[in-house]
């Protein structure tokens, strides 16, 4: 792969020649496919879909239609309408939550998740408890920022309903063994849900060979614009499902006494939806798809060892849940430096990572620390980039031990 020619795609290197992103779980750059498609919408055929009868309206329905087939390739579900879209993952959960969680919980059921979850996968969770009187239970994680799944009959019960997991940690990388979960959770009759949103956009995902019931991800975690993502759910359960937001374009017949619902996915798509954000997921997917995810996969893997060896030559530096086999996201501290004084040093040398708590406070708890520096990487990013990193935390740290 030529990484030169893949960052020309990307303006924002040329306007911020400085620039360094390594904050890419957070959310990542745009190429110019993208942005292009943007303004075409809006430049060449701006309009409503699914309703108007003249051409540009067509036009734009139909931009608006094939991603979703794109999308349902790019995760390999077999059939199109098993894609919603939404604003990502967030409001993929919470549909869940809402429309499935609303219908088949009730107290004394029980919501599995993990303790490596990001709060969009645990809050809607709470949220639904305290509405219908189910209980939360969490997998625990080890030190070293992996699953505990030695004692599954502890949490896979004839009590458990739904699990939900994180497939990629958004700390740690570490990929978890969805495939697994979802086998010991169909053991006992449970949904799966998993949290796609740090594993879309890095490497292939196959929902039917993962058989799971409901996965979520977001557009702009994967080159795509933000306000779009999207949920895929297994037919037969959209069809069951209540649904999400009532309005305009979710209805099939609207009287003043009651109303019936479009087919899906479209029961779930009420309003106008952001046609715009969902074309331009359709050219991050084209653009994705054209380097193809093992070829994505092999230069964040090539980054990622790389930044390991270069991070191990800085004494006092710790990287939680270190291990080579793992997603290119390196959460670390360095000596006593707190994590937002480290970002806002390496901010001045044009080096942004994040610095914090990452949405992920129960991990901070079970690591006890209240934050950690976390370096994430994409396929646009370089060796040389990860060599400033180094000596800018080596700076920071000579600069905050004198
Ligand atoms: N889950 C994970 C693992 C994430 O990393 C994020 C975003 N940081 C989300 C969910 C939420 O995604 P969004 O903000 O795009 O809805």
């Amino acid at each position: 792969m030529n990484i030169t020619q893949i960052r020309n795609d990307f303006p924002i290197f040329t306007h911020n020649p400085e620039l360094i992103f390594l904050d890419n779980a957070s959310t990542t750059q745009k190429p110019q496919a993208v942005i292009d498609t943007l303004r075409e919408y809006y430049e060449n055929y701006n309009s409503n879909i699914h309703r108007g009868i003249y051409r540009i309206a067509e036009e734009a329905t139909a931009a608006y239609e094939s991603t979703r087939n794109k999308t349902a390739s790019f995760i390999h579900a077999e059939d199109s309408r098993s894609i919603v879209f939404t604003r990502g993952t967030t409001e993929s959960i919470n549909l869940v939550a809402y429309s499935w969680g609303g219908k088949n919980l009730k107290a004394g059921d029980e919501i599995l998740i993990t303790e490596m979850e990001h709060h969009s996968n645990i809050i809607p969770w709470q949220l639904l408890c305290e509405r219908s009187g189910a209980a939360l239970k969490y997998i625990p994680i080890t030190k070293d920022g992996k699953l505990d799944l030695s004692e599954p009959d502890k949490y896979f019960t004839d009590k458990t309903k739904l699990v939900c997991v994180i497939h990629q940690s958004n700390v740690f990388g570490t990929v978890n063994p969805v495939e697994e979960i979802v086998r010991l959770a169909h053991n006992c009759d449970a949904k799966v849900l998993v949290d796609g949103a740090q594993i879309a956009p890095h490497h292939a995902v196959d929902v039917t060979r993962l058989d799971c019931d409901f996965f979520a991800f977001s557009g702009h975690k994967m080159l795509g614009p933000t306000g779009v993502g999207a949920l895929y759910a297994k037919p037969e359960l959209l069809e069951e499902m209540d649904p999400f937001l009532g309005g305009g374009e979710m209805i099939r017949t609207v009287s003043m006494e009651s109303s019936t619902w479009n087919d899906i996915p479209w029961k779930f798509e009420a309003g106008t939806p952001n046609i715009a954000q969902v074309i331009g997921l359709g050219a991050a997917i084209d653009y994705l798809s054209e380097l193809g995810m093992e070829n994505v996969s092999a230069i964040e893997k090539e980054l990622h060892d790389y930044a390991r060896v270069k991070l191990a030559e800085i004494s006092g530096l710790k990287i939680y849940g270190d291990r080579e086999d793992k997603g290119a996201v390196i959460s670390f501290n360095v000596g006593n430096v707190h994590s937002h004084d480290l970002a806002h040093i390496l901010d001045t040398f044009g080096i942004a990572i994040r610095a914090g708590h990452h949405c992920a406070q129960p991990i901070m708890q079970k690591l006890g620390v209240p934050a950690t520096n976390r370096a994430s990487f994409y396929l646009y990013n370089t060796k040389e980039e990860i060599d400033r990193l180094t000596e800018g935390i080596m700076k920071a740290v000579e600069m905050f031990e004198g």
